[in-house]
């Protein structure tokens, strides 16, 4: 077996730490810029699981001006005699993270509407492929719905805010559908079951949000023909609704923002 040259970084993500525990570039790739790819996509991906900071610690002959270079700032030291130390450095992560906002910022396409609300789950994980959703916000077979704080909604352009309600089974379903009666945009969805909340669609967002790492497929029993899901390896589908909230959801995984 012919062993080829690594690379690599292994990291522990607990409770809103990065820890890295293990970075390694090969000889033949020192200075070769992989080590700082490594830490970047490192921290990105902490970041997207909601760590707001990094942790790592070094010896003292092992280079450590390195960390510093990427922001990291020594938190404690221990002495290993005779002349060594080990170094411990950390780092905060997510200030200034556009997604970790507490505002959502959207509008629709012509700008006549715009609309504020606060949240505490920034993640666009969940695709509804319902025929409500899919005929009126879906062009992909389905739409992606996000959770708001009905209370602190704020609209513009209320003069050009439309709303729909769609009837299930012939009768008037729970939830109000808003969109823009100049342009069509769809913008969220007001549910009379949980009157504290609203679910703007992430189509009509202009706040940066997060990647999901995993989505939920929902209503799949509903799917149009002609559309085939794209189900990641991590991905839960549904053919009514989901067992947990968008809340318990975001709890479950560690990336409920507050
Ligand atoms: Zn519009
Ligand atoms: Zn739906």
């Amino acid at each position: 077996m012919r062993v080829r040259s690594a690379s690599g970084l292994i990291g522990y993500l607990y409770a809103g730490w990065l820890y890295i525990a293990l970075l390694w570039v090969d000889a033949d790739h020192r200075r070769s810029g992989i080590g700082t790819t490594l830490i970047t996509e490192a921290e990105q991906r902490a970041i997207a699981f909601g760590c707001h900071s990094a942790f790592v610690d070094t010896f003292s002959f092992q280079g450590p001006d390195f960390y510093p270079r990427f922001g990291y700032e020594v938190f404690g030291v221990f002495d290993y005699p005779p002349d060594h130390q080990r170094l411990f450095f950390r780092k905060r992560l997510s200030a200034g993270e556009a997604w970790m906002a507490m505002r959502l910022e959207g509008s629709c396409r012509c700008g006549a509407v715009g609309f504020t609300v606060d949240r505490h789950t920034p993640y666009p994980y969940q695709r509804c492929y319902c025929s409500i959703c899919r005929k009126s916000a879906g062009g992909g077979g389905y739409a992606i719905n996000i959770m708001g704080l009905a209370d602190t909604l704020k609209i513009r352009g209320k003069r050009a805010l439309g709303v729909w309600n769609a009837p299930i089974d012939g009768r008037l379903g729970s939830a109000d559908r808003y969109y823009c009666k100049k342009c069509g945009t769809p913008l969220w969805v007001s549910d009379e079951h949980w009157p504290e909340l609203m679910h703007p669609f992430a189509s009509a967002i202009d706040t940066e949000l997060p990647s999901p790492p995993k989505s939920v497929h929902l209503l799949l029993r509903d799917k149009a023909g002609w559309v085939e899901p794209q189900i990641g390896p991590d991905d839960d589908c549904f053919d009514g609704y989901p067992q947990l909230s968008i809340e318990e959801w975001h709890k479950k995984n560690g990336l409920w923002v507050d």
